[in-house]
């Protein structure tokens, strides 16, 4: 039997085993950076195979090495996260989240029971593949400053060093049975932007005894749209949105300041830290010519993800070999925010998409809401097709 087929069978034998994972990690959520029992759990499944998990990287990481022929010759990372969401489940199944406010709506639990599939097929195929994989289970990708710059910071990319790290993630728009690529730019930075603009208040009848926040906060948040549309390379794609303005006056009354919060992503680190700096600029700037100031606090974020085009053209190659072309898709660019690219900023990245969604049987609620859920059919595909992409990425060097 060739590996492929080899490895569909042995992907068909363990889906009942993953499946069983996942609802166990569905019932018995984790927030992040809390993932106690989820890490014990996956560390007493990998002893269970054979493998010697370190425990504990970055307070509840777990990593484990699967060595083939030849061990030091190659080494690939496989990366789940394990945290779960401050949601309460509104789901009615069988395996519903039994934590009062806590949810699995991020498929954290698909990841990681996923992952755990994975490593059960790799292990009973050493000897067909040579070099290493290294499996990395994290804890905390939804709560910054990420999981994944904690375990870097702790070595998960030294000791072996892999050459490249694959994520997967569900994805609620991508139809069950079928998985998504993009390379280059992919994901967004995500920096929060605090701002508090201070003037003098009083009574609304005599302005020119006043320094008014709330014209100047104004005159701010348009100010601020002109670095996209003025000083943004058209090619750099970027956001930046206000969801909260709060200036807490009435009619009559303008208050002394007013506070301002934001988001700022892109998908360039050296634009990303030059529009932080022109926003801050201005900001101050604009209050400071109207006679008041502005504080303007940045909370930084994740890097934006970048897929590694090479790694990911060979990774989308070896995707149309295990599920046919008519099953790999091209994604759009994402604005939103994952800590993978921690990872992708240090070694080679491939960041794809395992879809779930199910529109026949009314799967179809996006993450990080409490009616979110997954075809479970996704669970035959993802830890095989994983297992396949590894070995294609240390047998094709
Ligand atoms: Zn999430
Ligand atoms: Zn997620």
């Amino acid at each position: 039997m060739d590996i492929l087929s080899k490895i569909k069978s042995l992907s068909k034998a363990c889906v009942a085993d993953v499946t069983a994972h996942r609802h166990h990690l569905h019932r018995h959520p984790e927030l992040s950076f809390q993932e106690h029992k989820t890490a014990r759990f996956v560390a007493e499944q990998l002893r269970a195979l054979g493998l010697q998990p370190q425990e504990g990287v970055a307070g509840t990481g777990v990593v484990a090495l699967i060595e083939g022929r030849n061990p030091g010759s190659r080494v690939v990372g496989l990366r789940a996260d394990m945290d779960a969401l401050p949601i309460q489940e509104a789901n009615e199944v069988p395996y519903r989240s039994q934590v009062p406010g806590v949810m699995h709506a991020c498929g954290h639990d698909v990841h990681t029971s996923s992952l755990l599939g994975t490593a059960r097929i790799l292990t009973q195929l050493r000897e067909e593949f040579e070099g290493t994989v290294k499996l990395v289970f994290q804890p905390a990708e939804e709560k910054a400053p990420g999981g994944a710059s904690l375990m870097i910071k702790e070595g998960v990319l030294e000791n072996p060093r892999p050459a490249g790290m694959l994520g997967q993630h569900v994805a609620t728009n991508v139809p069950v049975g079928k998985i998504g690529f993009r390379e280059g730019m992919y994901m967004a930075s995500t920096d929060e932007l605090y701002l508090t603009v201070k003037g003098k208040g009083g009574h609304g009848a005599m302005p020119d005894q006043l320094i008014d926040p709330v014209l100047m906060a104004s005159h701010i948040i348009v100010a601020l749209q002109q670095i996209i549309s003025r000083h943004r390379k058209p090619a750099n794609p970027s956001v930046l949105s206000f969801g909260r303005f709060i200036a807490d006056g009435v009619t009559n009354v303008i208050p002394n300041e007013v506070t301002i919060q934001g988001t700022w992503r892109c998908m360039d680190e050296e634009w990303r830290e030059e529009g932080l700096r022109k926003m801050k600029k201005m900001a101050e700037g604009m209050a400071d010519a109207m006679g008041g100031s502005c504080d303007f606090e940045i909370v930084k974020g994740y890097p934006f993800l970048k897929n590694h085009p090479e790694l990911t053209r060979r990774t989308r190659a070896a995707a149309v070999a295990y599920m046919g072309a008519e099953n790999v898709m091209d994604l759009d660019l994402w604005m939103a925010g994952e800590d993978f690219a921690f990872y992708s900023q240090v070694v080679d990245s491939c960041f794809y998409r395992l879809g779930t969604r199910n529109e026949a049987r009314g799967i179809v609620s996006g993450v990080h809401t409490p009616t979110f859920d997954i075809d479970e059919a996704a669970l035959e595909v993802g830890p095989g097709l994983m297992s396949w992409l590894a070995i294609q990425e240390l047998t094709q060097h």
